[in-house]
């Protein structure tokens, strides 16, 4: 795979897209340091140097690793993925997207809304279609509980998160969510994958539970190469041979995947602990790793809860854990709203 990558950015882009386009490549537009550039992607190696000798604005990259859209070799900025309500995943802030596990009732997700708005969080979190181990279990509200996310959100100036288990599901989805979240257990799916590289909305991929860092990132690139470069990453623990915790939360992703991609790199502490009292730690460890933001579960009554209760902070503790991190956050130069 090589890249043709146009340094001057603005100039024709337009028509030279049109150009490579007609030919059969796909082709980018990247923000960098240096503007927005155009990069245009193919394996005809000897066309494209021939293109690059003859016109002085482009260079040819030949990055030697897979994932070559989600790589700092191709793009050494931060993607900072912006949403509606004002909020940024991958700048300065530290994004803290907050919410139950599912939405249940209007009065939950109100009063979930208020209490992790309150406590500093711009995204709230919550899901309408479920990915249960047993078809038995709850399996979400579906679209009514879209409504229900989104009234809320809206009272309290939060942007939208929840999670797409069917690609039949994507345009209502995109019309109540911000951001659309790949679970785990799709980490792989690389059908659904392609479908969010066209949807037009920002995705959070969910780290699998036995994916590699570079099989992630691998997956992140089937959201990119359909053209979609709002990609946030998400460890939230990986199974292995350890029992005390739900998961094992691989902390050492986060500088990891720092060091292979431009992308912003979340974590979940929630799904990877199991239990509430190991949120603050595990997030704690994150916001010190360089992590851009945390997904915590938080429910307005963690015992009545009908999915994850257990690993779900109450308002008032996950408000003290927040004030915490407040001055770790600043320690390592981010900043939380409110
Ligand atoms: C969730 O965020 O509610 C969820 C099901 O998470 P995961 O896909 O990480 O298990
Ligand atoms: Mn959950």
């Amino acid at each position: 795979m090589v890249l043709l990558v146009n340094e001057k950015p603005g100039a024709e882009a337009a028509e030279r897209r049109k150009f490579f386009e007609s030919a059969g490549h796909r082709t980018y537009t990247l923000a960098t340091s240096r503007g927005s550039v155009l990069t245009v992607m193919g394996s005809r190696t000897e066309e494209f140097e021939a293109f690059a000798e003859s016109h002085d604005e482009y260079r040819l990259l030949a990055p030697d690793v897979p994932y070559v859209l989600a790589s700092r070799k191709i793009k050494d900025t931060p993607t900072v993925v912006r949403l509606p309500n004002g909020a940024a995943i991958g700048g300065s802030d530290l994004a803290i997207i907050a919410g139950p596990c599912s939405v249940e009732t209007e009065e939950q997700m109100m009063e979930a809304a208020h209490a992790v708005r309150s406590a500093g969080a711009t995204v709230l979190r919550g899901g309408a279609f479920k990915p249960r181990t047993s078809p038995y279990a709850f399996q979400g509200l579906g679209v009514t509980g879209l409504v229900m996310m989104r009234r809320a959100a809206e009272a309290y100036g939060l942007a939208v998160i929840t999670e797409v288990m069917d690609s039949d599901d994507i345009p209502v989805i995109c019309e109540y969510a911000d951001i659309l979240q790949v679970g785990a257990r799709n980490c792989q799916n690389f059908s659904l994958l392609k479908k969010l590289g066209r949807c037009g909305k920002p995705v959070l991929l969910k780290r699998g539970m036995m994916t590699s860092i570079e099989e992630l990132l691998m997956s992140a690139e089937y959201i990119l190469s359909e053209g979609n470069m709002d990609v946030v990453l998400c460890e939230r623990g990986i199974r292995t041979f350890e029992t005390a915790t739900r998961n094992t939360l691989d902390i050492s992703a986060v500088p990891v995947l720092r060091s292979m991609t431009h992308l912003p790199i979340v974590v979940d502490p929630s799904h990877a602990a199991g239990t509430w009292k190991l949120i603050e730690p595990l997030s704690m460890a994150a916001v010190a790793a360089g992590a851009d933001g945390l997904v915590v579960e938080v429910h307005p009554d963690p015992e009545r809860a009908l999915c994850d209760g257990k690993q779900s902070l109450r308002p008032d503790r996950f408000s003290a854990m927040i004030d915490r991190i407040r001055p770790l956050a600043s320690m390592v130069g981010r900043n939380l709203s409110l």
